[in-house]
């Protein structure tokens, strides 16, 4: 099990070739949009990673300070008990 280079194809999930906020420009990353930051959160309250949401490196940037603020604000929760 030495050349695991070629045979890690198995946990690659197929992700998207372009990131949705990059396609579809008038998608705005607003802090005060719980119901849409929610959907990048995972069900412990977690920021999903950008390798899960296929989000590009500059979106998932925005994405994560407006998830931090809506946190702050009270309208999305720190942790999911
Ligand atoms: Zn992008």
């Amino acid at each position: 099990m030495r050349d695991n280079n070629n045979n890690n194809k198995k946990n690659v999930v197929v992700r998207q070739r372009h990131c949705s906020f990059c396609v579809n420009k008038k998608i705005e990353i607003d802090y005060k949009d719980s119901t849409f930051l929610r959907r990048f959160t995972s069900s412990f309250a977690k920021i999903v990673p950008r390798h899960r949401s296929g989000v590009c490196a500059k979106h998932q940037r925005e994405l994560a300070t407006a998830i931090k603020r809506a946190r702050v604000m009270a309208l999305l929760p720190f942790i999911q008990r």
